[in-house]
């Protein structure tokens, strides 16, 4: 399944990338809404979370991980962030790949929108 985030993590489009592992690449968002705004995917292509199944459970962590090394790299240990991961059309995902937003570097309001 071909989508943006395939032909970023193909280095056919410029993304500017922030961490990288075997397993997850993770880039800054184009129309960040937050000071930082980072997507982690996985490099094996997945929908999204409701489309998950036991044989993930690796990427699935490794996704949550490297959330965690962007938000170590970007200095948000202290001040917290934010994780999130849209699923489908009411959750707002627009591109059909899973990926978390790493959010930070301002308070963020609860609940979205
Ligand atoms: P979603 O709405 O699917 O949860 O999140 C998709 C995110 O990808 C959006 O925040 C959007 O701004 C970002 N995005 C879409 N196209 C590109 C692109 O070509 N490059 C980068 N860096 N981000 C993109």
């Amino acid at each position: 399944m071909e989508t943006i985030f395939t032909r970023i993590l193909a280095r056919e489009i410029p993304a500017e990338i922030v961490y990288e592992d075997d397993w997850v690449l993770a880039f800054k968002d184009i129309a960040p809404q937050a000071p930082v705004h980072v997507i982690v995917i996985p490099k094996n292509y997945v929908t999204n979370v409701l489309t998950l199944t036991e044989s993930d459970v690796e990427l699935a962590g490794r996704v949550l991980l490297g959330c965690q090394r962007v938000g170590q790299a970007l200095g948000l240990e202290k001040s917290g962030m934010r994780v999130v991961l849209n699923c489908g059309e009411d959750g707002g995902q627009s591109v059909g790949h899973l990926h978390a937003h790493v959010l930070g570097g301002r308070k963020l309001t609860w609940p979205p929108g």
